[in-house]
Order: C-alpha cells, then sequence, then structure tokens
C-alpha cells in the first residue's frame, strides 16, 4: 500500500487523504457495506481499500483514463482482488451499470458530480449511501482568499454549486464532514 502512495504522490495522481480512506473503511466496516460503486478508479488505491475490509466487500469502480484503469487492473491483480474488484473502462457518465449498490463513492472530475449524483442514485438501495469526495477541496471552498487562476476558481464555483445541491436536496440528507478534503455523507431522507 505504500508503495501505492509513493507511486501516486511521485506520478501527482490524486488519491484520497490518509485520514479520508481511514473514514471510508470504517464507514464500511461499521454499516456492514458490502456492494460498493467507484466513481474515479484512478490506480486502484481506494478501491483495493476498501476491498480489504472484509473478504465479502465486492466493488465496480469506473475510470476514463486507459494508462490509469491498466495500471488499476496490475495493483488489483498483486493485491489478488481481481474476483473482488470490477473495473470498467469509460466515462462515467456514459457507462451503464447494472445491479443495486450499498455505497457509492465519487471521486472523479468535481465539475461533473450533481451529473454523477443524479445518474448514480438510481443504483443506489433505499438504504444505501452516496459518499463524495474533495468537498472542501484543499481548503479553497471555505477560504476568503482570492483565487486568481480562472480554472481553479471555476471548479471551486462548482463545488460549491454540488454542495448548494446537497444542501437542498428533498429526496437526501447530507452530512458535510471535514475528514481528508472535505466528505459528504449523502442518505435517503
Ligand atoms: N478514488 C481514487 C483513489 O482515492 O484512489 C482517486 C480518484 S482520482 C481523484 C479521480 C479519477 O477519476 C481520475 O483518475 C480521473 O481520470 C477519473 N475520472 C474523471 N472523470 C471521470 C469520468 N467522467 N468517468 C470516469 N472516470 C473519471
Amino acid at each position: 500500500m505504500d508503495r501505492l502512495k509513493e507511486y501516486a504522490c511521485e506520478n501527482k495522481i490524486p488519491i484520497m487523504q490518509e485520514d479520508g480512506i481511514l473514514f471510508l473503511t470504517e464507514y464500511i466496516r461499521k454499516n456492514n457495506v458490502k456492494k460498493i460503486l467507484e466513481i474515479g478508479t484512478a490506480i486502484g488505491y481506494s478501491a483495493i481499500n476498501m476491498a480489504l475490509v472484509s473478504d465479502d466487500v465486492v466493488v465496480t469502480t469506473i475510470e476514463k483514463d486507459a494508462e490509469r484503469y491498466n495500471e488499476a487492473l496490475c495493483n488489483i491483480k498483486e493485491f489478488g482482488l481481481e474476483n473482488r474488484i470490477k473495473v470498467i473502462l469509460g466515462d462515467a457518465l456514459e457507462v451503464n451499470v447494472d445491479g443495486i449498490y450499498d455505497l457509492i463513492f465519487i471521486d472523479a472530475a468535481k465539475a461533473q458530480y450533481i451529473k454523477f449524483f443524479e445518474k448514480f442514485k438510481n443504483n443506489l438501495s433505499l438504504e444505501g449511501t452516496i459518499i463524495s469526495d474533495n468537498l472542501d477541496f484543499h481548503g479553497l471552498v471555505s477560504s476568503d482568499v482570492e483565487i486568481k487562476n480562472r480554472n481553479l476558481k471555476q471548479l471551486v464555483r462548482k463545488i460549491n454549486n454540488y454542495r448548494d445541491f446537497l444542501e437542498n436536496n428533498k429526496e437526501f440528507h447530507t452530512d458535510f464532514l471535514t475528514v481528508g478534503d472535505g466528505i459528504g455523507v449523502s442518505k435517503r431522507s
């Protein structure tokens, strides 16, 4: 696992922060989560961590970048988890996913979070949970500091839009946690 973290750091591949992954795996353990759908595999770090919680956890994860997808497959094989982690190569907004999941973990393009949420809530069990990462986006979402970079400014605006969407959502209640890079835990109201 340390090798995966080092590789991600060296190659600037964004993976979940340490306390974020601890929260996620504890959540899975405490809530007896068995079927997980992840949007945004990268190199498989979070998928592997989630699958390692228990032998009966299964993960389906979607990645659109072919190189990362292939790296994820290798890493998953190294951990002997290829029977419990299925990686789908494609844009999550275009991929059709069958099945109902106890947990949906959204950790992909921040600008698309509302679309991911609206699409994949149809794959969520009645008592299931949607967890979204990066809702504080390195502290920039709640910061008063003026952001000069135009793309970054737009990204922070999109994350704020997603937070508003969650706060005003009548179908789901969301707890916003200051864990890792900011985590949203949404359950049907
Ligand atoms: N969950 C991973 C972890 O903690 O190990 C990190 C995921 S990384 C933050 C986000 C990944 O989502 C990137 O590898 C990116 O290529 C992928 N991604 C972005 N938009 C996507 C989309 N629309 N469909 C599928 N994957 C997407």
